[in-house]
């Protein structure tokens, strides 16, 4: 029986990556206010937010400073565009803090609204510079299978997800997906993590010349995936791919829309990954989801190249009405000034052993088949068998029902690709509320047997 607000909501809402007929049913969960990991409901019961809302509250709820610097540019100013000339401190500041932080060099910024802007613009700027170079015909991109750039058409089309492409007619033409670096799926029996690692950067490379390397423009990788399952690749993978990469002049792109910002203990991803991309889309802890901010991060040469391109036009024309809006970019740079001055990602590394241990622990669990971990994410893949890695009948749905158990013990997570229950707690989460989070997990799985 719905209540009366589950009521008004199926009446009227679509909700993004939800079973439509299901929701009709069961009604949404509705939540109402939050403090540090903990969210509540409308009836007032508690979760913790094991999922950092979509891995994305970084600095967990109720955080006054952002609210604070939120109200104190609403007030100021509360918009202004950055076209055609005009600007504002927030933009400028934020823009100046992202290329100090950036993990490679960084010679300008661009600001979107979220993730799927910033890899769509990506994609686009790519074509851009490649036309400004005089290489019209190098504009293919690649991507790789169970990776998560977003849902715009372009990148939903770099996405290597079927849900996102079926029945959605994707995607575009010019898009390959290359192999996923899932070591325990996906090696061979008795291979190696170097020679998986070895076998996945010669199937790029093997892709790229049935393509033509001339008509390769870029490959796009999150260094950990994330909504495809929470996939660690190997340690050696990026050095053997960028080595492919460099070798037929093929742009890199670094999705760190999850990684960026301290989820796995550094700054940025690439620098736990060992991945040296060429440009970086960032969005979510940016702001800490206070408020919808995403940026896209580019180096020198392709910035040489648009401004030859936009001199040749008279215009560069891309950009959104609210690309670096002055409340998200002014909440952005308080929330950049929180991660330096409470040494976020130095107490991210301190936490880290113990959320790995816990994560360690629930392999003993007769459901897990993997508890793939980096930093403060995780992907706990259930299995029917241990031995063999034998898959549950999808339509068990077991890793929907543990999540549902989840939320009946007050822990919000996810059930993302297959059977994969995932965890990313903010990174402000106590090493007391690291425990209960897999206390109440475990409890979660123990129903689900
Ligand atoms: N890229 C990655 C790695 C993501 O995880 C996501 C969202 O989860 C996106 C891009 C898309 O971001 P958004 O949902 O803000 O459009």
């Amino acid at each position: 029986m719905l209540t009366n607000l589950q009521a008004r909501d199926v009446e009227t809402l679509i909700h993004p990556y939800t079973n439509l007929a299901s929701i009709r049913e069961t009604g949404p969960l509705i939540l109402e206010r939050g403090k540090g990991v903990w969210v509540h409901d409308v009836d007032g019961k508690p979760y913790l937010e094991g999922m950092a809302g979509l891995w994305c509250t970084a600095l967990g709820y109720g955080n006054d400073e952002l609210v604070d610097a939120a109200a104190t540019q609403m007030r100021k100013l509360p918009f202004t565009h950055i076209f055609g000339g005009k600007s504002h401190d927030p933009a400028i500041e934020l823009a100046e803090k992202l290329k100090e932080m950036a993990p490679v060099p960084i010679s300008k910024v661009f600001f979107t609204n979220s993730g799927s802007e910033a890899n769509d613009t990506q994609m686009k700027l790519v074509w851009y510079m490649n036309n400004a170079l005089g290489r019209p015909k190098k504009k293919k991109i690649i991507s790789r299978m169970r990776a998560y750039h977003g849902v715009t058409i372009a990148s939903a089309s770099l996405t290597g997800l079927a849900g996102n492409h079926n029945d959605f007619d994707l995607p575009i033409a010019g898009v390959r997906h290359t192999s996923c670096p899932h070591y325990y799926r996906l090696a061979e029996a008795g291979e190696s993590e170097e020679d998986f690692a070895t076998r996945l950067a010669a199937d790029l490379e093997a892709l790229i010349i049935a393509e033509g390397p001339e008509t390769v423009a870029a490959f796009i990788a999150e260094p950990v995936m994330g909504a495809g399952g929470v996939i660690v690749p190997p340690k050696t993978y990026y050095p053997k791919i960028q080595a492919v990469l460099k070798k037929y002049d093929v742009f890199f792109i670094g999705d760190e829309v999850i990684t960026g910002f301290g989820r796995l203990g550094t700054a940025f991803g690439s620098e736990a990954m060992e991945m040296q991309p060429d440009s970086i889309s960032v969005a979510k802890a940016l702001s800490s989801a206070y408020q919808p901010i995403g940026a896209v991060m580019i180096p020198e040469m392709m910035y040489e190249a648009m401004l030859t391109e936009s001199t040749k036009l008279g215009n560069f024309g891309h950009g959104y009405t609210y690309s670096g809006h002055p409340v998200a970019a002014a909440v952005a740079v308080k929330t950049l000034e929180i991660y330096e001055r409470e040494s976020i990602f130095e107490r991210v590394r301190a936490k880290i052993p113990q959320f790995d241990a816990r994560c360690a622990a629930l392999e003993d669990h007769p459901l897990v088949g993997e508890a793939r971990r980096k930093g403060l994410v995780a992907g706990i893949e259930l299995v029917a068998d241990k031995k063999t890695k034998h898959q549950f009948d999808p339509k068990l749905a077991m890793a929907a029902k543990c999540v549902a158990f989840c939320q009946q013990e007050g822990l919000i997570l996810r059930n993302v690709f297959s059977d994969a229950v995932t965890i990313c707690p903010p990174l402000v989460i106590s090493p007391a509320e690291i425990d209960e989070l897999f206390d109440r997990l475990t409890r979660a799985l123990d129903k689900t047997l």
